[in-house]
């Protein structure tokens, strides 16, 4: 498990995936709508985080090119 959080809406979601590991689309859609469920807000990243350690970051993967979302650390990269 790991947890996301948005310091600017005190919210926090949880995802089954550890870092390095990926989760599908649905589930980066969930996380992004509790962690800001407001479409016109730009208080943090892409994903809904904001001061979050770990992030996901979408991406194509796999052999027929899925839309999933990767667990990133922030503070191992990038
Ligand atoms: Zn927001």
């Amino acid at each position: 498990m790991t947890e996301l959080t948005n310091s600017f809406h005190h919210t926090r979601a949880t995802v089954r995936a550890a870092v390095g590991q990926t989760v599908s689309f649905a589930s980066y859609t969930r996380v992004r709508l509790a962690l800001c469920g407001m479409k016109d807000c730009h208080c943090g990243n892409p994903d809904g985080t904001r001061d979050s350690r770990y992030s996901l970051v979408l991406g194509r993967n796999g052999a027929y090119g899925q839309l999933r979302a990767r667990v990133v650390d922030n503070q191992k990269e990038g």
